[in-house]
């Protein structure tokens, strides 16, 4: 969409077209009222490649990247009802069982879809899998627009909601910044949000002092969709099962490392690096055979101290922004995302309701325990298995044995890891 197509107003703006911000928009079609309302994307990067297939096709985009998300079983569930998961079905590559265990130390805990009559525990789907998906359903919405590249650069209260003020030279808008009015302004920016910055949100921030390094790896041996997590003394390491590409058996690789060490271990050649990487994971996925392109993304907490005000609220990253050693981030912000719509669904019938405090009040209300619980484990998981301090090591081989040989831990243990809980 260029600026001639351009309204001055609208009922929602999204600010960032990422994963959140994008999968917010086709949520809101699938409502009886959500899906009437005018909605405007705006995102800094341009569309996601609608070509992608797997995360080793390129992708220019920020948030659909070589990155993968584990999703929980429960997640799908609710990408079935934002009509998605009929795309993304096919590139998710189910979790049959998680097997995380803590680097030279005895005690390790198994689930299995079996033990709990489910079909998959979760699914693993590349970033620029799930950016084709949300743009070829972006594509098909008649009441939403994308606006990409531009940027917002600063939003202000108005007497019915927000208004907006835009950039981007691609798009046909000139030096001078364009206004759009919304009776709801969604601020989806992701980890960095200046808008937050320009509004006087403040967010706290603890950075953990680790880097993710991820890739993907290509494996000598069929990972018969199992999703290992590792605990070592830099921090966990994770390998997720991804579908074959051309016979090649695949993982996502997410490692945390010291943050002052990742730039240089990045920076490895292949044969040394995956030697390095086979060392630190072991055998369980038999020869660690190739490694793809390497990212680093910095590990940090950052929860939003305000959601919510007139006519705004924040959502994704921008919201609470999670160390990845549990792979909750997303799934989070679909919970978050299901509530919202469902809320401003119901509320349509009021007047003013759309960006109306009682309205927002209602989804933070709804959020808010979910929200804190995972805020809290992330956090108490990063801390627990980042540590070699004895109390820790002892603590957390008792936690991953009692997990496995108690039932009745173990199941509320992957209830939680399917989302149910
Ligand atoms: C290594 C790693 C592994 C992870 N693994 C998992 C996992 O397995 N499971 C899981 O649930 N979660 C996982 N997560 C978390 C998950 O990736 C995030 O929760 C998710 O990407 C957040 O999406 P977002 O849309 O909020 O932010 P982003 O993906 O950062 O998107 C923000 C968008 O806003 C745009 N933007 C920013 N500012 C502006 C502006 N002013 N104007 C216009 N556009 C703007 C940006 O261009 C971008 O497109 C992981 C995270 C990391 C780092």
């Amino acid at each position: 969409m260029r600026r001639e197509d351009l309204k001055q107003e609208y009922d929602i703006v999204i600010v960032g077209g990422g994963m959140v911000g994008a999968t917010l928009a086709c949520a809101l079609a699938t409502r009886a009222v959500t899906k009437t309302l005018s909605v405007l994307i705006v995102d800094s990067q341009p569309p996601a490649g609608q070509s992608a297939k797997t995360g080793e096709a390129a992708t220019t985009h920020e948030s659909f990247d070589s990155r993968s998300t584990a999703l929980s079983a429960s997640s799908r569930l609710i990408l079935e009802r934002f009509g998605l998961w009929s795309q993304l079905g096919a590139g998710a590559c189910p979790i049959n069982k998680i097997h995380v265990s803590d680097q030279g130390r005895f005690g390790a805990t198994k689930l299995d879809r079996a033990d709990f009559g489910v079909p998959a525990l979760g699914y693993v789907v590349e970033n620029a899998v799930f950016g084709a998906a949300l743009n070829a359903t972006l594509e098909q919405l008649t009441h939403c627009a994308v606006l990409a590249p531009a940027r917002v650069t600063s939003a202000s209260p108005s007497t019915n909601g927000m208004t907006i003020e835009l950039t981007g030279d691609d798009v046909g808008l000139s030096s001078q910044p364009s206004r759009v009015e919304a009776k709801l302004l969604v601020v989806a920016e992701g980890g960095r949000s200046p808008l937050c910055e320009q509004l006087g949100i403040v967010r706290s921030s603890e950075d953990y002092g680790q880097h993710a390094l991820i890739a993907n790896v290509g494996l000598s041996q069929p990972h018969e969709g199992v999703a290992f997590e590792r605990f070592t003394n830099t921090g966990p390491l994770a390998m997720l099962p991804l579908l074959p590409v051309a016979g090649e058996q695949r993982a996502s690789l997410v490692w945390t490392l010291d943050a002052d060490e990742s730039e240089q271990i990045a920076a490895l050649d292949d044969a040394t690096l995956l030697a390095r990487l086979q060392d630190k994971f072991g055998g369980r996925l038999g020869r660690l055979q190739r490694i793809g392109a390497r990212a680093i993304y910095p590990l940090s907490l950052r929860v939003a101290r305000e959601q919510i005000r007139p006519g705004l609220v924040l959502l994704g990253n921008v919201a609470h922004t999670l160390h990845p050693v549990a792979g909750q981030g997303m799934n989070l912000s679909l919970r978050d995302i299901d509530a919202l719509v469902a809320t401003l669904d119901d509320a349509s019938h009021e007047e003013g309701a759309l960006g109306s405090m009682s309205t927002l009040r209602r989804y933070l209300a709804a959020r808010e325990a979910d929200q804190s619980l995972m805020i809290s484990v992330t956090d108490g998981l990063t801390k627990l298995f980042s540590s070699d301090a004895q109390a820790k090591v002892w603590l957390r081989k008792a936690g991953l044995l009692s997990i496995d040989l108690i039932p009745a831990l173990k199941k509320t243990f992957g209830a939680r890891a399917m989302g149910f809980e």
